[in-house]
């Protein structure tokens, strides 16, 4: 008896073959455009029906933004990595000095930003950006601030704000409990408890400050890799529109506030990134994925 061998579906083998090429362009994409965080790639990489599988690590290194042909080479030497080797087939210990590499990689090159602080002048919308990711982004660590301010309608103590008197501000000052603080507006003091921020960046969470531009300036020195984000009104009439509209203010405090603003909106070129606020959900997405996460565009529509 012979054996026939079954027959090749030759089109459906190679339609496999588009669909897995594609795959792997797509994550390819993903790396050099910031969207996929190299590291967790090759943590995929190890599930042998992921598209990055079966990805060489030849085109994987260079996708990543500023490898090309000469680095990659020092670098698979350096790691002791055959240019042939696919991300599925790596050995354990090359996987782990791989790791290893990018994770110096990421922190070296600030790829993905811990700490990123979002600011911007008054009535801009930084408290509704900030809120809409809340409630949208689960994942986004946003700091509660301390503040001398009374509550508003609504606002919830450990949500919104840790609502404290000047004794016990001046208290968290003296203990070194803040990571920075600032008199907003010349009437109340702000602050950023340090404990929340030094645990989640433990976890290698990022973490989002909405506070004012002292604030964002205190941070930066205190932590140069941390991104800032300038959040900007479509136009200053809509900014004074916006102030007087929500009546949460005396006339004196609004104009005192428009002051402000003013200052403020000249210092949006020390910022990293600007962000204009036309839609909240637009603003918020953008922001989300400043800070290194993953958001379709479509989603902040
Ligand atoms: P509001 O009283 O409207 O909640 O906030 C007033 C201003 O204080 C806003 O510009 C807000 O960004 C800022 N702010 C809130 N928390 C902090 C903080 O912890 N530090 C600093 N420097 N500013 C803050």
């Amino acid at each position: 008896m012979t054996l026939t061998p079954p027959p090749v579906d030759r089109t459906a083998a190679s339609k496999a073959a588009v669909a897995a090429r594609r795959a792997r362009a797509e994550v390819k994409n993903r790396i050099s455009s910031g969207a996929a965080r190299p590291i967790d790639v090759l943590d995929a990489a190890v599930d042998r029906e992921h598209p990055a599988s079966t990805l060489r690590i030849t085109q994987f290194l260079r996708s990543i933004p500023h490898i090309g042909v000469t680095k990659t080479e020092r670098i698979l030497g350096e790691l002791q990595i055959a240019p042939v080797k696919r991300l599925g087939g790596l050995g354990r210990n090359q996987r782990e000095r791989l790791r290893d590499w990018l994770g110096e990689w990421e922190r070296s090159s600030g790829a993905t930003p811990r700490v990123v602080v979002l600011a911007g002048p008054t009535a801009v919308g930084k408290g509704t950006v900030s809120r809409y990711i809340r409630e949208h982004y689960p994942d986004v660590h946003i700091s509660v601030s301390a503040t001398t301010r009374n509550p508003r309608p609504g606002e919830v103590e450990g949500r919104d704000y840790y609502f404290v008197d000047d004794a016990e501000f001046d208290r968290m000052i003296e203990s070194g409990e803040m990571l920075e603080y600032a008199t907003v507006h010349n009437s109340y003091r702000y602050g950023t408890p340090a404990a929340p921020i030094r645990r989640e960046l433990e976890a290698a969470h990022p973490v989002l400050l909405e506070i004012d531009l002292q604030g964002a300036r205190q941070v930066k020195a205190a932590m140069p890799e941390a991104r800032l984000v300038f959040l900007l009104p479509p136009s200053w009439d809509e900014l004074v529109r916006r102030l007087i509209g929500r009546g949460t203010e005396t006339p004196e405090e609004q104009q005192r506030r428009l002051e402000t603003a003013k200052v403020e909106l000249a210092a949006q070129h020390e910022f990293d990134a600007r962000v204009v606020n036309e839609t909240v959900p637009r603003a918020a997405g953008e922001v989300v994925r400043l800070m290194g996460f993953d958001v379709p565009r479509d989603d902040a529509s």
